[in-house]
């Protein structure tokens, strides 16, 4: 119920807010007054929030809480008030899967309450300098200092907390240029950040240096960690597992090859979405912000690039 909610209602969310911090009225209070957080239990310990904007991933337990991700900033409180029905310990680490403001935005709020906050070198060099999403026609100022990530990694980095190792990998030019994966290996969870919408088509951000063919990439390494009982929290959409990885995995192949040929065949990008290539997953892939329109152009210009 609440992903068919989310699908009617992101569109208008994303058009407006985007991925920044830029507009402080649209992350105004009002826009999100109606968002409540649904907690999905992923295991003992280990839960999945969603509201508005990138899952978040919580792990609860003795040493404190560990967090993945963070949506948007009048989220915050909500947020809080979900994760203290699961713990009444403090958020003592925040992970940012990547920059982008749907899974950054309450950054600055839990940082003024001490959460350390820890992410890729690239999402600390990102959030540090104005950027632009081609996509959305959008300029994104640089986020405020408190905001920034206080501890940034360049390969992977291990938490061990609750007893338990979580480690978060880097993956190179999927999503954006500073993607982690978090595996809670001894869990056996894993947070994709936005390499992985679930049952929908992805956002590729080519303009921060993002790939369909990095993405392809990941999420084939991502398959290799996990079994069939790996629980894989996505960016967007439910909780999933291997096989919906799987499935993800083949739609990107084969919408890819598609591209690839008509892009060979000289034809331009109204032609192709003239075209309709993807018919067989459009009712299924193209139900999220990401319309099935959206996913021709962002291919397009992703693989016309290579050529
Ligand atoms: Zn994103």
């Amino acid at each position: 119920m609440i992903l068919i909610k989310w699908g009617v209602s992101v569109f208008i969310i994303f058009t407006a807010v985007v991925f920044g911090f830029s507009n402080a009225q649209a992350q105004g209070a009002d826009r999100f007054k109606d968002v409540r957080i649904n907690t999905i239990k992923v295991t003992d310990g280990i839960y999945m929030l969603m509201g508005r904007g990138g899952n978040i991933g919580i792990l609860v337990g003795e040493d404190g809480v560990f967090m993945i991700d963070d949506q948007f900033a009048p989220l915050t409180d909500k947020i809080k008030a979900a994760i203290a029905k699961l713990s009444d310990k403090p958020v003592r680490f925040l992970i940012n899967t990547h920059w982008h403001g749907d899974h950054t935005g309450g950054n600055e709020n839990l940082a003024k309450q001490g959460v350390v906050i820890v992410a890729h070198d690239n999402v600390y060099e990102r959030m540090s300098k104005e950027g632009f999403l081609t996509l959305f026609q959008k300029t994104v100022p640089p986020a405020p200092e408190k905001a920034r990530p206080v501890i940034s990694f360049n390969d992977t980095v291990t938490f061990h907390l609750n007893g338990l190792d979580i480690r978060a990998i880097h993956h190179k030019h999927a999503h954006t240029d500073g993607d982690s994966v978090i595996h809670f290996t001894n869990a056996n969870v894993i947070h994709t950040g936005d390499i992985f919408f679930n049952g929908r088509y992805p956002f590729i951000d080519t303009n921060s240096e993002g790939s369909v063919q990095g993405v392809i990439k990941a999420v084939k390494q991502i398959i290799k960690m996990a079994d069939n009982n790996t629980k894989i929290i996505p960016g967007h959409g439910k909780l999933g597992n291997k096989k919906d990885l799987q499935n993800y995995l083949d739609m990107l192949l084969t919408v890819t090859d598609r591209m690839q040929r008509l892009i060979k065949e000289g034809k331009s990008l109204d032609e192709i979405k003239a075209l309709k290539p993807n018919a067989d997953y459009d009712d299924s892939y193209g139900s999220g912000f990401i319309s099935a329109e959206k996913f021709l152009g962002i291919l397009y210009d992703g693989l016309i690039k290579k050529d």
